[in-house]
C-alpha cells in the first residue's frame, strides 16, 4: 500500500507529495511541528499537543492554518487513508511560500500544512522497553527558544546520529553548568536512592513534553515523589533508575549513560510502572 500524505489541501501519495522550493519550512525552518502518538487507531493526547501547536505557532507570530476541528479531521483522515492502527501522526505547519526574504512575507501568505502517518509496531517498542536503551551525553548547543517545536532540528540531527555511531539509542544535552536538558528527542528522567521522580522544570530549557505532562500524573496516580529541578550528569549515574520520554516512545529506561551502567543496568520498577498506567491517564480521542 502506498503512503498518503496531506499537502496544503491535497493527499497524495508520497511519490507526488512534494513542496515548493520557496516554502519557507524548507528555506529557513520556519515552522513548527507536532507529533501525536496514534494506538489502536485512535490519536493520543490530541488536545495537549494542537495546544502545544498553537503556542509554538503564537510564539513564532504564524498564523493557523485551519481550525482545530479542521485540523483534527485530517489528522483522523491521514490516520484512516495510511491504515495506521498503531504509530505516529506528523504535522508540519510553515510560514508559507514566498520570494526569498528572511522578513516575513505578507500577511496574507497562507500558512503550508503537511501532515503524513506512519505505522509502528507495539511489540517492538515493548521489546526497546524491556532491554533498556543506551544514552550518551553532548553538549547543549541549541538556541534559547527550544520551548518552542520549530522544525530547526540540526543540534538535535547530530546528536542523534552520534549515538547511533557510538552504538546508543538516544543522547542527552548537557548545559553549560553541568546539568541534563533533555534528549535530542525525548525528555530526561531519574529516579533518585531516595526515591524520587527527578526531570527538569519546562522553562525555556527544553521542550515541554506531553507525555512528561502526563507522567506528572501518571506518578501522582502511583503515589510517587516528583521533583522538578535541574539533575546532573553525576547524579544521573548514581541514580536508581533513568528513563526518557516521548509521544512516539512512551517510556523507555535508560540502562547504560556514556558507556557506563545505571545501576545494576537493567530497566527498573518505577520506568515499568509508569509505561504500564500510561493510557491510563493519557487522553485518547475517536
Ligand atoms: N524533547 C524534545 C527535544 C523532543 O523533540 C520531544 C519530542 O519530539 C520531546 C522532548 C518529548 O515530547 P512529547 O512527549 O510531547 O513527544
Amino acid at each position: 500500500m502506498s503512503r498518503i500524505a496531506y499537502v496544503n489541501g491535497r493527499y497524495l501519495p508520497h511519490a507526488d507529495a512534494g513542496i515548493h522550493i520557496e516554502d519557507r519550512g524548507f528555506q529557513f525552518a520556519d515552522g513548527v511541528y507536532e507529533v501525536c502518538e496514534v494506538r489502536d487507531g485512535l490519536l493520543v493526547d490530541a488536545r495537549r499537543h494542537l495546544d502545544r501547536l498553537d503556542r509554538s505557532l503564537s510564539e513564532l507570530r504564524i498564523s493557523a492554518p485551519m481550525t482545530r476541528a479542521a485540523l483534527l479531521v485530517i489528522l483522523r483522515e491521514t490516520v484512516r487513508l495510511n491504515r495506521v492502527r498503531n504509530g505516529i501522526v506528523y504535522l508540519q505547519v510553515t510560514r508559507g511560500i514566498a520570494r526569498r526574504d528572511h522578513g516575513f512575507p505578507s500577511a496574507d501568505t497562507p500558512p503550508s500544512l503537511v501532515v503524513t502517518a506512519r505505522a509502528s509496531d507495539p511489540k517492538a517498542n515493548a521489546a526497546k522497553a524491556q532491554a533498556g536503551v543506551k544514552v550518551i551525553t553532548v553538549p547543549d548547543n541549541r538556541w534559547e527558544r527550544v520551548d518552542i517545536k520549530t522544525v530547526g532540528l540540526l543540534p538535535n540531527v547530530l546528536a542523534k546520529q552520534q549515538a547511533r555511531e557510538q552504538g546508543a539509542y538516544e543522547a542527552w544535552f548537557i548545559d553549560e553548568d553541568g546539568t541534563v536538558t533533555e534528549g535530542a528527542s525525548t525528555n530526561a528522567w531519574i529516579v533518585t536512592q531516595n526515591d524520587a521522580l527527578v526531570t527538569r522544570p519546562a522553562d525555556t530549557g527544553i521542550l515541554r513534553g506531553i507525555t512528561r505532562t502526563v507522567l506528572f500524573e501518571v506518578a501522582g496516580a502511583l503515589g510517587l515523589r516528583v521533583e522538578e529541578r535541574a539533575f546532573t550528569l553525576a547524579e544521573a549515574l548514581e541514580a536508581k533508575e533513568a528513563f526518557i520520554s516521548s509521544a512516539s516512545g512512551v517510556v523507555l529506561p535508560v540502562v547504560a549513560l556514556d558507556g557506563r551502567p545505571i545501576s545494576s543496568g537493567v530497566p527498573g520498577p518505577v520506568a515499568a510502572a509508569l509505561r504500564a498506567r500510561f493510557h491510563e491517564h493519557a487522553e485518547t480521542q475517536a
